[in-house]
C-alpha cells in the first residue's frame, strides 16, 4: 500500500466553474486526475442537460438543484460513453440518454471496482507508463462522506431511458443540440454540437492530452475516421471529457497529430 495516513471526509465532493451565462463545467477534484472528467451542465429555457455524470461518488444532482434556488428545473442526463467517470452519476436522473452501442458497458458498470486500479487492463496500465504516468492503487485523495470505502465503492448500473444516435437533436427550449457520433475511443462514443455557442461538446473523443484507444472496446480505424471529420468541423469552442476547453487551432492540431501518429 502507498497510502498510510487516513483520508479526510470533504465537505464538497464537485467544483463548479460557469464557462459562458449558460454552460458549467462541474469536475470531482479528489479524483486522480485520471478519472477526472467534465460533467458539462447546459442550461435551456425549459429543461437543462448534464452531459457526462461524473464517477457516482457523490450525487451530483443536489449540486445542480442548489443552483435554481429552490425552484425546479427538468434535468436530462446524457452520457458521451459508458466509462467509469462519465456514467457514473447516470441512475440519478429518470430521463438517460446513451448510444445504443453502449448499452452493454453501461449495464456491467457495477462489476468492478473503479476506484481500485489493482484488477484494470494491463494494456492500458502499461500503456500510460510508458507515457510517464503511473496509476496509484487508489484513485480518490479525500472521502465523500465519513465511512466511505473506497476499495469497495461499486457504481449503480442505469440503463438508458432514451436511445441516441448521430443527428439526432436535443431541445432545451431556446438551445438546440444535434448529436454527432465520435467513434474511436469506444464504438458508441458521441459528441454534442450547441449551435447557439458554436460549440462541441466532444466527450473523450479529443482533449489535451494522452487519448486512449487501445482499450478492448476502442477501435483505432473508427477513431481515425472521426478525427478526419473532427479536422474539418466549423466550432470556436471544445468542451472536452477531460481538461479545460479549447479553440479550432488547437483541436485541429489534436487531430492532426492523431492523424500522423495512426498513419506510422
Ligand atoms: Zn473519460
Ligand atoms: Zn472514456
Amino acid at each position: 500500500m502507498e497510502r498510510e495516513t487516513p483520508l479526510t471526509v470533504t465537505a464538497s465532493w464537485f467544483s463548479l466553474t460557469w464557462v459562458t451565462a449558460r454552460t458549467a463545467a462541474i469536475t470531482e477534484p479528489h479524483v486522480d486526475g485520471f478519472i477526472r472528467a467534465n460533467l458539462w451542465y447546459l442550461r435551456g429555457r425549459e429543461r437543462d442537460l448534464l452531459v457526462d455524470t461524473g464517477n457516482g461518488i457523490a450525487p451530483v444532482r443536489p449540486v445542480l438543484e442548489r443552483l435554481s434556488r429552490g425552484g425546479t428545473r427538468d434535468i436530462v442526463a446524457l452520457a458521451t460513453h459508458a466509462h467509469i467517470d462519465h456514467v457514473g452519476g447516470l441512475h440519478e436522473f429518470e430521463r438517460r440518454l446513451l448510444h445504443p452501442a453502449e448499452t452493454d458497458a453501461a449495464a456491467r458498470i457495477g462489476d468492478q471496482a473503479p476506484l481500485a486500479t489493482a484488477d484494470w487492463p494491463h494494456t492500458l496500465k502499461e500503456r500510460l507508463a510508458d507515457n510517464g504516468y503511473i496509476l496509484p492503487s487508489l484513485l480518490v485523495d479525500a472521502l465523500p462522506h465519513p465511512g466511505f470505502d473506497p476499495a469497495a465503492f461499486r457504481i449503480t448500473p442505469a440503463a438508458p431511458t432514451y436511445f441516441v444516435q448521430g443527428g439526432d437533436m436535443i431541445d432545451l427550449g431556446g438551445r438546440r443540440l444535434t448529436v454527432i457520433e465520435l467513434p474511436g475511443h469506444t464504438r458508441g462514443s458521441i459528441g454534442l454540437l450547441d449551435e447557439e455557442e458554436n460549440a462541441l461538446l466532444a466527450g473523450d473523443a479529443v482533449y489535451e492530452g494522452q487519448l486512449i484507444d487501445t482499450l478492448p472496446e476502442s477501435d483505432v480505424a473508427l477513431y481515425t475516421r472521426t478525427m478526419e471529420r473532427l479536422l474539418a468541423l466549423p466550432v470556436d469552442a471544445v468542451y472536452p471529457g477531460h481538461g479545460a476547453p479549447f479553440g479550432r487551432d488547437t483541436l485541429r492540431a489534436i487531430a492532426r497529430a492523431y492523424l500522423r501518429r495512426a498513419e506510422r
